[in-house]
């Protein structure tokens, strides 16, 4: 049995419908306002070819302490969680 194309069980893409979907998305944390209120850091899980399960960040915030431990804690979880489930 083909492997390929199957989504992992954590899957959340809605891949409408294609048969051998290449890319996944997984969980997302909690975003983290920055300082400003109108910035945010995004962290989740993806798939990206050949590097496999891997931590997706999207920043562009200006971050009080605070904040800067939040999202550095959800990414520690994040890389925890993305080694856990690196061959599902
Ligand atoms: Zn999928």
């Amino acid at each position: 049995m083909s492997v390929s194309g199957r989504c992992p069980q954590w899957c959340t893409t809605n891949h409408l419908g294609i048969d051998e979907p290449v890319e996944h998305d997984g969980p997302q944390w909690p975003d983290v306002l920055d300082a400003t209120g109108a910035g945010r850091a995004e962290i989740g899980i993806c798939t990206n070819g050949a590097h496999g399960v891997v931590v997706a960040l999207y920043a562009e915030s200006t971050l009080t302490p605070k904040q800067a431990r939040e999202v550095a804690h959800g990414l520690l979880e994040a890389a925890a969680w993305a080694e856990d489930h690196a061959n599902d």
